[in-house]
């Protein structure tokens, strides 16, 4: 029996064969060539011509396209139920292309608690492209209104949100950017296309991380971009970005991320319950004031989760008492977890953000990051028990 998830609304994945079938042959059929069960790899940029001049099949040049990058392009479009997906080299490859996609004079309306990366790449290079960049929350009613009446030509949603893990209610906010003119992208990459379907609540791209849990072993760097409408003029100039302008992944790279995607299911039903097993415990615990969890009924958007997600984040923040001097402590102490940052790979990470995105950070000093990965729930409960141990209750 396919794993029973808990049904996404609209989700692509929500009828028909089970979610995990879906996955596992999303790696296409054996090889007619030679019967091989796993999709070949061909590493070639570039493709032979017949003596008239023609091709044998769609491929001219590696950059162009390549069978790798279409086999994974294909798959990504039908998980996120889209008309077409282009694969990139990185996430933020693909933010850029879409970027300059928009072009010069373009504006662009992002949530202040996206990653903090794409954030740096918005407001870093969005200004020298020519386009007007402004932050704003969208799980405020307040500002939501300030920033549509501004109308702005795109606006970019991620949730749940890094670090806080902020839930945005997308069937509220798509309709009301779409109302004001504005088209909608959402980064889905903490969600997974598992976790919540963007495009069936009307958003117009969905942006992906495959570096993260897709790819899913912290091997690959990867990025794609999934449309609803494919005959868009924004799409037509992503395209030509993507070709033109070769911030491809590599056919390796396409592989492996593909390879990860089919083991997708079952990582990440593993990894959220571990998730939600330590944020409960760790709610439970002296040590720490606060748990950041949508799980958690104390959450903020706890029941916009509930009815937006099919499960995850496998995703927490903490913080711990006694300030940054603590949250180091803690830090310095864990055995088991590995101090990196990243998530979504086999391995639990953790990191004190605020750190990791320096100078200008708003994340709280006293906040860690952990990236649940598959070890076991138990081991990783009892190494941060042990390392949150003999702090002071006096701090
Ligand atoms: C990591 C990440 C990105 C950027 O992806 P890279 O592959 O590191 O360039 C974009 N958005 C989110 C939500 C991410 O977590």
């Amino acid at each position: 029996m396919p794993e029973q998830r808990k049904r996404i609304p609209g989700a692509p994945h929500g009828t028909g064969p089970g979610l995990r079938t879906r996955l596992v042959h999303a790696l296409g059929d054996p090889d007619p060539r030679t019967g091989a069960i796993m999709p070949p790899l061909e590493l070639a940029t570039t493709f032979a011509r017949g003596e008239d001049g023609s091709l044998p099949g769609p491929y001219i040049y590696g950059r162009q396209g390549n069978p790798a990058r279409a086999r994974l392009e294909a798959a990504l479009a039908a998980l996120e139920g889209g008309a077409e997906a282009l694969a990139f080299a990185s996430g933020s490859a693909a933010a850029l292309s879409v970027l300059l996609g928009l072009g010069a004079g373009s504006s662009l309306a992002v949530d202040a608690e996206a990653y903090y990366g794409v954030r740096r790449l918005l407001t870093g290079l969005g200004p020298s492209l020519g386009l007007a960049i402004r932050s704003f929350d969208p799980r405020s009613e307040e500002d939501l209104a300030r920033v549509l009446a501004d109308r702005p030509g795109l606006v970019w949603l991620e949730t749940p949100s890094h670090p806080l893990l902020r839930v945005t209610d997308l069937a509220a906010v798509i309709p009301r950017a779409h109302a004001a003119g504005a088209l909608v992208l959402a980064d889905n990459t903490l969600a997974t296309p598992l976790g919540q379907s963007p495009l069936a609540l009307g958003a117009d791209l969905v942006l992906h991380a495959t570096t993260k849990a897709i790819a899913g072993h912290s091997d690959a760097s990867g990025g794609g971009l999934v449309v609803r409408d494919a005959a868009s003029p924004l799409w037509a100039r992503i395209r030509r970005i993507q070709v033109d302008g070769g911030a491809v992944p590599s056919p390796f790279d396409c592989y492996l991320v593909l390879r990860g995607l089919s083991t997708l299911a079952v990582r990440l039903a593993a990894m959220e319950e571990s998730a939600l097993r330590l944020a409960a415990r760790l709610a439970l615990h002296p040590a720490v004031h606060a748990v950041h969890h949508p799980s958690r009924p104390e959450h903020p958007d706890f029941e916009v989760a509930r009815r937006q997600s099919g499960g995850g984040p496998a995703l927490l923040a903490i913080q711990v008492r006694g300030g940054e001097a603590a949250a180091a402590r803690v830090l310095g102490r864990v055995r088991l977890w590995t101090r990196a940052t990243s998530f979504g790979g086999v391995h639990s990470l953790i990191e004190h953000r605020r750190l990791v995105e320096g100078e200008g950070s708003a994340v709280p000093a006293d906040l860690l990051r952990l990236a649940v990965g598959l070890e076991d729930p138990e081991d990783l409960e009892e190494d941060l028990l042990q390392a949150l141990e003999g702090w002071d209750s006096t701090a």
